[in-house]
């Protein structure tokens, strides 16, 4: 057998090891959920890649995870039967980052002020894979690939910049598919590899894996065995003996090692809601999407009829991406599996709209075929109607925010997504019922706090037949807009538009409980106090002043007028009834820049 070749980390992965290494993290456990996760995972893509090769499983058909401690050397052994991995992918996945959970570390870390051993993100995130060096002084991976006829051995040691790869020669090592990893504790450490501790940690942490997990256990069975008396005892019993010849036994426990299944394999989403506290919902949420915070919200529930699935949705607690980013339709927030099995997490809208791609959550369906493609999703009348029902079961969690006694739940749930909502109301006018009420904003009688158009609604005048709003880019200018001055007079609320996007909003929605949205900055504003008497002599007397204005300006305005909609300002300038509204027009110039 040619010897160990030996490789060098990339350099983001020495630098996260000595981070790792030095940590004086106090939450070392993490290790182990990382490394069950990542069984859990090869596992998942074997069972997807065997729908179409029913081959794969041929080695091995159990697909399961099992841990084997060995407390007396401080040896921890985790063994799947998932898809191992080759020599190269050996290199490319325990010698640099590619991957989501580590990759995420790393930029949370670069982001995080404290940049030096924050020991807090390495629990929040687990760093995946090198989570093993928290407690280990050695790790050796030994791993049997479908693809390859040959299994190797990656050895990496803590405080090292250098791997090892080679082919693993010991007979009693070699394994059918998948891949065994052994850690050596660090002398601190060892207490891990007590049968005890793995279990209780395998019960907190690993429940929703929904693939068997093992752990090595003693156990005992009692049974009777005859005993021979001791000589005082058959002194004692003599005269007993001599009426009766009676057996003396006793009962004794005989000790012996097994394997016991030590999680419970059912997926969440398919137990009972009553079941399931919100502390398993939420620990689901964390583990599936690699999220340290707790969601906002969630909703579990199945639908029968038409098409059958079962779903649990999440509303995370911040926005992925920071809320000022535009909303990204890559984001894998919604994750498909068909009878249990995990299909895939990479649409593109057809299982859920773009604008809702900040919720998350899990699909189960027993409708569609295990093979399904993207072209099937795109056309299956199934998707569309779960989309729909999806959709749906997402304004009623939505909404159930905003309902809470908590106001500050909402004020959160808007500071972060409104903006997806209002891309909503451009792209998704079939749902506009259920996203207008749900929308939030500044008014001129609002002060600190954002309104809802329902309050906006009540708080009309009885003859007051619309919603008035201005455009601008912040509450202090919409304040000081000489536009508002009439309708502050009357005591009319008029809504301020402050964020870009806001004015597209409404203008795709249009209305609101058949209430118009109208601009008050357009030259056809009627507040309804028209005195036709008064404005012919005021065009008589004023006439000239503006034919003269008009001259004066040029093509700069389209025209001058003279205006009842002032109280105190001189004059205005306004837009066309069909023409760009100054907001518009700052919004539709940024664009092009
Ligand atoms: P992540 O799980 O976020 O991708 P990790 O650091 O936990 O990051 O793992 C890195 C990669 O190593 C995984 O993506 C996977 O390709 C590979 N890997 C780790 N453990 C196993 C395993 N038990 N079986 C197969 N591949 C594995
Ligand atoms: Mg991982």
């Amino acid at each position: 057998t040619p010897p160990a070749e030996s490789y060098e980390y990339q350099a983001e992965v020495s630098r996260l090891l000595d981070l790792i290494v030095n940590s004086l993290y106090s939450n070392k456990e993490v290790f182990l959920r990382e490394l069950i996760s990542n069984a859990s995972d090869a596992l998942d893509k074997l069972r997807f890649l065997s729908v179409t090769e029913p081959e794969l499983l041929k080695d091995a058909v159990d697909l399961d995870i099992r841990i084997q401690t060995d407390k007396d050397n401080g040896i921890v052994t985790i063994i799947d039967t998932g898809i191992g991995m080759t020599r190269q992918e050996l290199v490319d996945c325990l010698g640099t980052i590619a991957q989501s959970g580590t990759a995420k570390f790393l930029k949370a870390l670069k982001d995080s002020k404290d940049a030096v051993g924050d020991n807090n993100l390495i629990g929040q995130f687990g760093v995946g894979f090198y989570s093993a060096f928290l407690v280990s002084d050695k790790v050796v991976v030994s791993s049997k690939s479908p693809k390859s006829d040959k299994q190797y051995v990656w050895e990496g040691e803590a405080n090292s910049s250098s791997y090892t790869i080679r082919e693993e020669t010991d007979p009693e090592k070699l394994i059918p598919r998948g891949t065994r990893l052994t850690l050596y504790l660090k002398r601190d450490d060892k207490g891990f590899a007590h049968p005890e501790r793995v279990e209780k940690l395998v019960k907190n942490y690993s429940q929703f894996v929904s693939f068997p997990i093992y752990t090595w256990q003693e156990k005992g069975y009692t049974k009777e065995v005859e005993v021979d008396e001791d000589p005082a005892d058959a002194k004692k019993d003599e005269q007993d003996e001599k009426t009766e010849k009676k057996k003396k036994t006793k009962t004794v426990v005989e000790r012996y090692w097994d394997w016991e299944l030590t999680n419970e394999t059912q997926p969440i989403w398919l137990r009972s809601p009553k079941e399931v506290s919100t502390e398993d919902y939420n620990e689901f949420y964390k583990k599936t999407f690699n999220e340290y915070l707790d969601p906002i919200a969630s909703s579990h529930f199945t639908t029968e009829g038409e098409v059958e699935f079962r779903s649990i949705l999440y509303v995370p607690a911040v926005s992925p991406m920071g809320k000022d980013d535009i909303v990204n339709p890559k984001t894998k927030n919604i994750r498909l599996y068909v009878k249990r099995v995990f299909i895939s997490d990479d649409f593109d809208g057809e299982l859920f709209p773009r604008y809702l791609s900040f919720v998350k959550g899990v699909v189960d369906s027993n409708d569609l075929p295990l093979n399904v493609s993207r072209e099937i999703l795109q056309e299956s009348r199934i998707v569309r109607i779960m989309r729909k029902r999806l959709v749906r079961k997402a304004f009623d969690m939505i909404l159930g925010i905003s309902l809470s006694e908590n106001k500050e739940d909402y004020e959160k749930f808007w500071d972060n997504f409104g903006k997806y909502l209002k891309l909503g109301c451009i792209e998704d006018r079939e749902n506009h019922k259920r996203i207008a009420p749900l929308l939030r904003f500044f008014s001129s009688q609002s002060d600190e706090e954002m309104i809802s158009l329902d309050e906006y609604v009540e708080n009309m005048k009885p003859e007051q037949k619309d919603i008035y709003y201005i455009a601008s880019d912040s509450v202090t200018s919409a304040k000081s807009t000489p536009f508002l001055e009439k309708l502050l007079e009357k005591d009319l609320e008029v809504l301020f538009l402050v964020d870009p996007i806001d004015e597209v909003a409404i203008q795709n929605l249009k209305s609101y409980k058949e209430k118009n949205f109208v601009d008050i900055s357009k030259e056809d504003l009627d507040l309804g106090d028209k005195n036709e008497e008064k404005e012919k002599e005021m065009k008589q007397e004023f006439g000239q002043t503006c034919d003269w204005i008009k001259k004066r300006l040029g093509d700069k305005v389209a025209s001058v007028q003279i205006s009842n909609r002032l109280s105190s300002s001189p004059c205005v300038l306004v837009s066309g009834r069909f023409g760009w509204s100054a907001n518009m027009e700052r919004l539709m110039k940024s664009q092009t820049v």
